[in-house]
């Protein structure tokens, strides 16, 4: 089969802003903002690239001892970009990993490059930031939101958030990144995906899949006092301790268990597209969003 022209199959995105993440160092904490509040930061490539751009700097200032991942806005992360203006999932990217260009690729293998380097690729390698990673959740963590909470080592919620991932909905089990029955035990995973229902903070928290639930006027101060009592730990433990308990959760079959999940996602994407030329199941992020209303 031919390489097609993808680029010409989608509108070009009209980016709302130039700064889809806000970086900023104080007393040793980077605070990495996504600032995407008129789309609830739904996650673009634009804002996945600026993101892994904070992260580097973040790696590379010897001042930062640790990272504060947040959203701007109502919410923490509505997930992937399915439905914005600036929706640029078939656009070539500046590459972080070793894969070829999805851009102009045919059939599966669009969806399939793509994910590997942009959602599989991405999340693993923000996982191993070699600094304590937190993620400050407020409002809505939905979807490919939950990836970018469950990439950081630490997860503080306000009292309103919420978790969910409603993918099952469209065919696919669950987000690409496939952490859920190491952030929840299987049966509780289970029940998550199989009604793809919100998870409010307050379970997320007797569940095990977040550190401390706060109220929302408190997450911030709650948050930097966290994050400022690590910073003072040294740095080297701080990575060998990250480091360990990331590889002890490998040899329990996390990221094996990923890789065999993520060709399920992907005969998932594949069936969709050949039984109703959709991806997505028919789904775009409003007739998802009407779904979870209705439950
Ligand atoms: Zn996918």
């Amino acid at each position: 089969m031919a390489d097609i022209d993808q680029e010409n199959a989608f509108p070009d995105p009209i980016y709302e802003t130039d700064e889809p993440i806000l970086y900023s160092v104080k007393d040793g904490i980077a605070t990495i903002s996504m600032n995407r509040p008129k789309y609830n930061n739904a996650q673009n490539n634009q804002m996945t690239y600026a993101l892994d751009a904070a992260y580097c700097q973040a790696v590379e200032d010897d001042d930062v001892k640790v990272i504060i991942l947040k959203g701007e806005g109502k919410h923490f992360s509505a997930g992937h970009d399915i439905g914005t203006p600036g929706r640029d999932h078939h656009l070539s990217q500046k590459r972080t990993s070793m894969w070829y260009d999805h851009a102009n690729k045919p059939g599966a293998e669009f969806q399939y490059i793509k994910e590997q380097e942009a959602y599989l690729g991405m999340c693993r390698r923000w996982r191993e930031i070699p600094k304590p990673t937190i993620a400050m959740v407020h409002g809505a963590c939905i979807a490919g939101g939950l990836m970018l909470a469950w990439t950081c080592d630490m997860i503080i919620a306000s009292d309103d958030a919420f978790f969910s991932d409603p993918v099952v909905r469209m065919g696919i089990p669950g987000v690409e990144y496939f952490a859920h029955p190491f952030e929840l035990n299987p049966r509780i995973a289970k029940e998550f995906l199989f009604l793809g229902e919100r998870m409010n903070a307050d379970r997320a928290y007797q569940m095990g899949m977040v550190n401390r639930v706060v109220a929302r006027d408190d997450l911030e101060a709650e948050t930097y006092d966290i994050a400022s009592r690590i910073a003072v730990m040294p740095r080297l433990g701080l990575a060998l301790t990250k480091q360990a308990i990331n590889h002890i959760e490998d040899l329990q079959g996390k990221r094996t268990g990923m890789e065999a999940v993520f060709g399920m996602h992907h005969f998932a994407h594949a069936h969709n597209s050949l039984i109703s030329d959709d991806k997505l199941g028919g789904f775009d992020a409003k007739s998802m969003a009407d779904s979870q209303r209705k439950k």
